[in-house]
């Protein structure tokens, strides 16, 4: 038997008949592996990319201590503890322009938010707490020695990795790379996804509807979902159910990309037909999952030549492949692109205010709309939850998560959700 066959079967919990989420979620995860591969980009250019390895910090941030607001800059230990005190403005130190002297005994300097401290002086009174009489600064009483200052590298030491290899660079890590003065990072290379959509009742869009044909949408939501992970993308288009078809789809795939995506063709009869085909061209399992949208899955390795790709075969409901992209896709593209740690998707629990039916024994992740209600927040299930309504999707701005060993939850009963926000 194949390695990747080995491996699962030896798993004392492995049952393809039935396998639960968060066991197909571990399987998946322990066998993709981050891809070799980099390129070193400008800082901007590194938007949604990872970063290959960390940015260090050659130089303290910020590099000196600095005032946090608009006043004076003065000596604590020339403030009297009780009454007001009287000190003599020497000059200013505003942002980018120091002042160049120290504080002597009974001075004050003019500071503005980011200026450099100046040498001697260790506190900074607000400007609204003084009152300036010409060159003449009363500084109340009650200070706190060292207060509104920012230290030098208080944000980051010099030598210390400002952000470590594996993290996803979004906006706050490019003003992090930037506020160090790195121009150019380096990156892993992107990931490169193929995917088709398999089905003899599968028409393109621009085309008219023949008899008992239906629009291909899945290669529409996978091409936005890959998209939005920041994947290269390869569309292979639609591939009639017909074996030799589906075997020049999976070579041209594999001699392209990392990763094979597709959909349809995958429940019972339909694996039957293809389960042969995987066998001669790579290692495939086909998996029950106790879940719902999704239970039809496939998983494996796909070899040509010297080349070989994993596979996702995703049911072809168009939701059931969204909700097996999210719950298992997503997680094993982001190992591959390099991204660790790996975060699952965020989940809290909230009053659900509709009756869902369940069915105990499987997940299930229907279609929900958080909303506030009455200040707080709650979650309504979606009207139709039927796995091919796409406009479930569209309308919900959750996943409601309903753990397997649940029945039906009634309104009122505490549920998780998932936010779709920053996910499609
Ligand atoms: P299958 O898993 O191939 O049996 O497909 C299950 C259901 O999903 C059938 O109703 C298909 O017509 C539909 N379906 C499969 N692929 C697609 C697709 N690419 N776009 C829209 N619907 C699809
Ligand atoms: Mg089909």
């Amino acid at each position: 038997m194949s390695s990747l066959l080995k491996t699962l079967s030896c798993a004392d919990d492995y049952d393809p008949e039935s396998l639960s989420v968060q066991r197909a979620r571990e399987i998946i995860l322990d066998l993709v592996e981050p891809v070799a591969g980099s390129e070193r980009l400008f800082v901007r250019n590194a938007l949604g990319r990872v970063l290959a390895e960390d940015v260090t910090s050659t130089a303290n941030v910020p590099g000196h201590d600095n005032s946090a607001m608009d006043g004076y800059a003065v000596r604590f230990a020339d403030l009297a503890a009780e009454g007001e005190t009287v000190l003599t403005l020497a000059g200013s130190a505003f942002a980018g322009r120091v002042f160049a002297g120290r504080v002597e005994a009974g001075q004050c300097v003019r500071i503005m938010t980011g200026g450099v401290i100046p040498e001697s002086a260790d506190t900074v009174v607000v400007q609204e707490a003084v009152r300036a009489e010409g060159e003449r600064i009363v500084i109340p009483p009650k200070q706190r020695q060292g207060q509104h200052l920012r230290r030098a590298g208080e944000d980051l030491r010099a030598g210390e990795p400002a952000i470590r290899a594996g993290k996803l660079i979004r906006p706050a890590e490019l003003g992090l790379i930037a506020s160090l003065g790195v121009a150019e990072v380096k990156v892993r290379r992107r990931l490169r996804v193929a995917f088709f959509s398999t089905g003899d009742e599968l028409c393109s869009v621009g085309t008219p509807l023949g008899e008992g044909e239906v629009y291909d949408s899945n290669r529409y939501t996978l091409y936005g979902m890959l998209a939005r992970l920041g994947c290269e993308v390869i569309d292979l288009g639609v591939v009639r159910d017909e074996p030799a078809a589906l075997e020049a789809a999976f070579q041209q795939a594999t001699a392209q990309a990392d990763v094979i995506l597709t959909s349809g063709g995958v429940s019972v009869g339909e694996a039957d037909f293809i389960r042969g085909l995987m066998e001669k061209l790579g290692e495939v399992a086909f998996w029950k999952i106790a879940m719902r949208p999704g239970r039809p899955m496939a998983f494996g390795r796909i070899v040509s030549g010297d080349r070989s790709a994993f596979l996702f075969g995703l049911p072809g409901n168009p939701v059931a492949v969204m909700v097996t992209f999210y719950q298992f896709v997503r997680e094993a593209l982001l190992k591959m692109m390099g991204v660790s740690p790996i975060e699952p998707l965020p989940r809290f629990r909230v009053p659900c205010v509709t009756a869902l039916k369940k069915r105990p024994g499987r997940s299930e992740f229907q279609r929900g709309v958080l909303f506030l209600d009455d200040g707080a927040w709650a979650v309504r299930a979606t009207g139709s939850q039927g796995s091919g309504i796409l406009r479930s999707m569209s309308e919900a701005n959750c996943f409601i998560a309903v753990e397997p060993e649940r029945g039906n939850v009634e309104p009122g009963e505490m549920v998780d959700v998932q936010p779709f926000e920053g996910l499609v």
